[in-house]
């Protein structure tokens, strides 16, 4: 089998078609491409990205069709993966792959659609090809018998957004299956062409409610499909710490052991191999003061355990060589806000510390979680601390909620102590912010 493959670029003298063709040359076996076919449609306010992908979805001359947007840059073996994954199945219509981003994270493995007609990339990672409500289309394969089946790419209603989504739901109604093969990949610069438009928040705007408009009512669109369940293991390198907070359970142990590295490797390759585990949470104690720390990260990553570390923040200067040794996420804790901070972490400048733990994640590129716990210490403070968490932008905000157990001033300890149910309605009415995702298109 043959595919045509099409590159789509608003300018194919620019370092990104460069790039993406370089990278489809290099990765892909002579024999299976039929044509290259570069589309350069420039960044003119009237380009339609349907219509251009259905100029070559009329002529296209290889068995299969292939879509690439000049911000991919696909990985060796992606085609021959996803022509595997067409045959398997004749009702397999559409293919899509795996996508990294620039530092190798999954950040898509097809997409759901949600209640409001969002799409919502999954990312978490997969061992077989699983079936999807779309793919994206940055590396999207199609079979010609789905385009003699529904046709061409709707391209009077979406001009740069929601026309694959549309596309793949369109298959979906006529029978037709969408997947994600698992072994084939790419890097996907997101975004990175759809960023030069001035107009593209606008853009995603009317093609969304396009999108709705079209579908809303249907019996394609239930809520939310399920998600898989993430298998995610946690372990305890070392019970050591470099703080004491004032509630830590663990703080009157003498328990400072750090496990050797090898009994690590062999628990993590059991949480891999034996339990099928995808990820893993480090933990302890604190787990950058763990002597191997980077060691155990870089094995997880190199098994295909992608690790997360829970930590109080107090190393940044350790978080660099993590994220460049295959740290997958990070989820500090930021027990209030400032020296309410610093007096649950029982440390003056522990805030400014986790912080910079934070900001450095940030300069990196890197997404973050954050953990609060709510704590007499805190409460007081906690709506500026959520005005501050609005700020630094975490990508998961948590709040553990343990003042039922915890005296607060003057008060005795009372386990149906009602101020935590004031603490938590605070803290939900600050909740539309802190929880609204910052839109990110291409
Ligand atoms: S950072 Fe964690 S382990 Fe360390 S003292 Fe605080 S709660 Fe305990």
């Amino acid at each position: 089998m043959k595919a045509s493959i099409m590159i789509m670029t608003g300018d194919a003298g620019g370092r990104l078609a460069r790039n993406c063709l370089r990278a489809v040359k290099k990765n892909t076996p002579p024999e299976l491409i039929k044509e290259i076919i570069i589309v350069d449609a420039g960044i003119s306010p009237d380009f339609n990205h349907a219509s251009e992908i259905n100029k070559i979805l009329k002529i296209f001359s290889g068995n299969v069709f292939v879509h690439l947007d000049d911000d991919t840059i696909v990985e060796p073996g992606w085609l021959k993966a996803m022509i595997d994954c067409a045959e398997s199945d004749g009702r397999i219509g559409i293919v899509g792959c795996v996508m990294k981003n620039g530092r190798g994270k999954i950040v898509h493995t097809g997409s759901t659609i949600d209640p409001d007609f969002y799409g919502i990339d999954l990312n978490n990672p997969i061992n077989e090809p699983r079936d999807r409500k779309y793919v994206c289309s940055a590396v999207m394969l199609i079979k010609r018998a789905l385009v003699e089946e529904i046709g061409y790419f709707d391209e009077s209603s979406f001009r740069k957004f929601y026309q694959d989504t549309d596309y793949c739901v369109r298959a979906h109604k006529a029978g037709f299956r969408v997947v994600c093969a698992h072994n084939a990949s790419a890097v996907h610069l997101f975004g990175a062409t759809v960023k030069k438009r001035a107009d593209k928040n606008e853009l995603h705007k009317m093609d969304h409610e396009a999108f709705r408009a079209k579908w809303e009512g249907s019996s394609l669109m239930p809520s939310l499909d399920i998600i898989e369940v993430t298998k995610r293991g946690v372990t305890y390198p070392s019970f050591a710490c470099n703080i004491k907070c004032a509630f830590c359970y663990y703080r009157k142990s003498d328990n400072r052991e750090h496990r050797p590295i090898e009994e690590m490797k062999a628990e993590m390759d059991r949480f891999r191999s034996e339990y099928g585990h995808d990820y893993v949470d480090i933990t302890g104690g604190e787990p950058t003061v763990y002597k191997h720390i980077t060691e155990l990260v870089a094995y997880c990553r190199q098994i295909g355990l992608l690790p997360t570390i829970i930590t109080n923040g107090q190393k940044p200067q350790i978080i660099p060589e993590l994220i460049q040794n295959g740290l997958e996420d990070l989820l500090g804790s930021i027990h209030g806000y400032k020296e309410d901070c610093d007096a649950a972490m029982n440390k003056k400048g522990a805030f400014d510390t986790i912080v910079r733990t934070f900001e450095s994640c940030r300069e990196l590129d890197f997404t973050f979680r954050t953990n609060t716990t709510l704590l007499r210490y805190n409460y007081r403070n906690l709506p500026r601390l959520a005005e501050f968490l609005t700020d630094i932008r975490p990508r998961i905000v948590n709040f553990i909620n343990s003042i039922r157990t915890q005296a607060l001033p003057g008060r005795k300890r009372n386990k149906s102590n009602s101020r935590s149910t004031s603490l938590i309605s605070l803290l939900l009415s600050k909740k539309r912010s802190i929880y609204s995702p910052m839109p990110e298109y291409g």
